[in-house]
């Protein structure tokens, strides 16, 4: 069940300027890439536009869902803790000092988040929360559809941009900086600011493009990062369980839409009867 957040502003300066950046910068690219460059691409507006444009549609609406459901979803473990006194520090249940109560096996502390999260992978700064038990699968995807969008926006945008501006030597540096010339007023043509967005297109893709394979491989691992760094594979259960444990009992549905339901498997404390099933 998924249980709203209900502080979602971010806690940091750093998480705020992250989030700020996103939310900014992924709807400039897609006006750049459906408006800008399509309409460019395709003049006459005839079947190839329109099923470029609904694709590019797709793809922001599972990037804005999937960030919504990543920020909102509640993933901290203040449903399971048991406060001090009447638990047991056993079957990998730990006392968190800071909250002051026993938290499930695979939890750990944010101090950002200030809270302990469920199957606590990482502290996204991009979406100024942590990524846990509940919003693992919210957040892939959010990721996924970033490294699509970007790859996208890439190649469409290729085509556009060495159509208009020559390939030559001030073309490069203009790339290469292209943020400080188009802010600092050195160059403040539209076509700087296309520029400024193709190279933040190509940059997305090989950003995103590493986390993905990075985030997937933990996942096929049945891994969260700390445990991958301290090589702590006592939950690897095999690669199909591994993927419902993020993704649900209808996990190849979920790439669809972050609106369909896909029933995760437990409560995201239960890891030890599972780590312990008999095969
Ligand atoms: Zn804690
Ligand atoms: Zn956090």
């Amino acid at each position: 069940m998924v249980v709203m957040r209900k502080k979602i502003w971010p806690r940091t300066a750093g998480d705020l300027a992250s989030m700020a950046f996103v939310l900014i910068i992924v709807p400039l690219v897609y006006w750049f890439g459906l408006w800008i460059v399509l309409s460019e691409l395709y003049k006459d507006k005839g079947l190839q536009y329109t099923l470029h444009f609904v694709l590019g549609t797709f793809i922001m609406l599972n990037i804005v869902g999937n960030f919504t459901y990543t920020v909102l979803c509640d993933t901290s473990t203040v449903r399971n803790v048991i406060s001090i006194g009447t638990a047991k520090t056993e079957n990998g249940w730990w006392l968190c000092t800071v909250c002051e109560s026993v938290s499930p096996p695979r939890s750990w502390h944010c101090h950002t988040c200030d809270t302990c999260i469920l199957k606590r992978n990482h502290h996204c700064v991009f979406v100024g929360y942590c990524i846990g038990f509940y919003n693992h699968r919210y957040f892939v995807m959010f990721l996924w559809y970033l490294f699509l969008g970007a790859a996208y926006a890439f190649c469409y945008g290729s085509f556009f941009i060495w159509n208009r501006v020559p390939f030559e030597l001030s073309t490069i540096i203009r790339m290469v900086f292209p943020m400080m010339i188009f802010f600092f007023g050195i160059d403040m043509s539209i076509d700087q600011f296309y520029l400024v967005l193709y190279v933040v297109s190509f940059v997305g893709t090989l950003y995103t493009g590493v986390l993905c394979i990075y985030h997937f491989n933990l996942i096929l691992r049945g891994v969260v990062s700390n445990e991958s760094n301290k090589r702590n594979y006592t939950y690897d259960m095999g690669w199909k369980d591994n993927i419902k444990d993020v993704f649900g009992e209808r996990w190849y549905l979920t790439w669809f839409l972050p609106y369909i339901k896909s029933q995760l498997p437990h409560d995201g404390t239960s890891w030890c009867s599972v780590c312990l099933k008999d095969d």
